[in-house]
């Protein structure tokens, strides 16, 4: 039997990709910037600066929190969320505590609490200069438009907590709202584990405390991670002793969670409206238009292609991993169809002989796989012969291009093309033309 019943909440950061930051005009794409090159008055937190908000930030994260199955809020404001840290020159991160953007929404079946909108912080670099250990900040990341979204204590395994940040991070994908890459930092995970004696719960109540895990920077960490804070709780459990409310940091050499800090409670912040930012206001209009422009979100695509086109489930997970993979694979169904070509054999083609979309047209993928199989057959030989009879048999055009008529060479190559059934590559049939004519 059973005698502990992990409890598991998920807390993710992720950077939107607008063009400028939250708060002022400096751009927002900081990765391998040269250090605090993209700073201003506004993001480096100097006195009398004033802060105006990101529109496009704004309805990103009410599209992620419409996405997520969040109610949008009438009316919303910006807090101020006070701390101490280099990274955070003003004192206070401008954050979202009270309105949040979006609230109560369901996702994968887990319960979102709430999608808020923030801003990035410094990024500090411990370094070595000389034989000193230093410590530098970069500002360029500070402002930045953050979103956070949180989730009820919903997970009772490490491996429920893994799916559902991967569908998370494909849905921000998806919205083109962030890259929500883990490496770069652009997708930041924390999980907050407690362990539940159940012997000793009378109701679903809640453990009375919680650990906050850090420093997690992938999904295969985050689940060997909590597994392992899982197992060091029941211990401490089984030896009779208490756990406390604590923030710990994964270490990835180690495998082990290490202590950082006592969890400062909620008040400690002492978050109070942001005074340079008048309150949020939307109208019904407005947020149904946010609403309307979420397209199918990719779990549920993925099970219409399976359904739809009869292919497998491996293949349409990769077909929906990007909007334009999947927009792209559809319109490629809708002309191969009418060549008589199955979606399963299109799929087949994208999964597995990685094409570049960006350089094929659908119709171009279409003629690819048609022609897959006469195209090898269409050797320099084949054309060459071809080349020779379309020469041999329209003497009048030949003439017409001998006394100067370019015209004429153009409809030779279209000749050859058509013989060739549009499988040869026009430039070389030109090239293979005047050099025959010239001879
Ligand atoms: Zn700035
Ligand atoms: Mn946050």
């Amino acid at each position: 039997m059973i005698k502990y019943q992990p409890v598991i909440g998920l807390e993710v950061h992720v950077e939107l990709k607008t063009d400028s930051k939250m708060f002022c005009a400096c751009s927002a794409d900081h990765f391998a910037k040269k250090p605090n090159t993209q700073v201003c008055p506004v993001c480096l937190g100097l006195p009398g600066a004033l802060p105006v908000p990101n529109e496009k930030a704004i309805e990103w994260t009410q599209k992620l929190g419409a996405a997520l199955g969040c109610k949008l809020a009438i009316d919303s404001q910006f807090d101020r969320k006070h701390y101490f840290y280099p990274d955070l020159p003003k004192g206070y991160q401008i954050s979202q505590y009270q309105h949040p953007l979006a609230e109560g929404g369901k996702f994968q079946s887990v319960n979102i609490t709430r999608v808020h909108l923030e801003e990035d912080t410094g990024k500090l670099m411990h370094q070595k200069v000389g034989d000193k250990n230093v410590s530098l900040i970069d500002f360029n990341r500070s402002g930045v438009p953050l979103v956070e979204i949180v989730t009820d204590p919903d997970f009772s395994s490490a491996s429920g907590a893994k799916s559902f940040a991967r569908d998370l991070q494909q849905t921000v994908r998806h919205l083109g709202v962030s890259d929500a890459d883990m490496e770069k930092g652009s997708m930041r995970l924390e999980a907050n584990i407690s362990v539940g004696d159940k012997s000793q719960a009378t109701s679903d109540k809640l453990p009375n405390y919680k650990v906050e895990l850090k420093n997690i920077n992938s999904f295969r960490f985050m689940e060997a991670a909590i597994n392992y804070e899982i197992e060091r709780q029941e211990k401490v459990l089984e030896n009779g002793e208490s756990l406390i409310q604590e923030t710990r940091g994964y270490d990835e050499k180690t495998k082990i969670t290490k202590p950082q800090r006592t969890k400062e409670e909620a008040q400690d912040y002492r978050y109070f409206p942001e005074p340079d930012i008048p309150p949020l206001s939307f109208s019904n209009t407005q947020l149904e238009k946010v609403k309307s422009g979420v397209s199918e979100l990719p779990q549920g695509k993925r099970e219409s292609l399976v359904a739809e086109h009869k292919i497998p489930e491996m293949y349409a997970a990769v077909l929906t991993r990007t909007e334009e993979l999947s927009d792209y694979f559809s319109e490629a169904v809708k002309i191969g169809d009418k060549h008589g070509l199955v979606a399963k054999k299109i799929a087949d083609f994208l999964v597995n002989k990685k094409t570049d979309i960006k350089k094929v047209s659908p119709e171009g993928l279409v003629k690819m796989i048609k022609g897959d199989g006469e195209k090898s057959s269409l050797s320099d030989k084949h054309l060459e012969k071809a080349v020779e009879d379309v020469v041999g048999k329209n003497k009048g055009a030949v003439a017409d291009y001998k006394a100067g008529k370019e015209v004429a060479l153009k409809f030779l190559v279209g000749q050859v093309m058509a013989k060739t059934k549009g499988q040869a590559n026009p430039r070389k049939v030109q090239d293979l033309l005047s050099k025959k004519l010239n001879e």
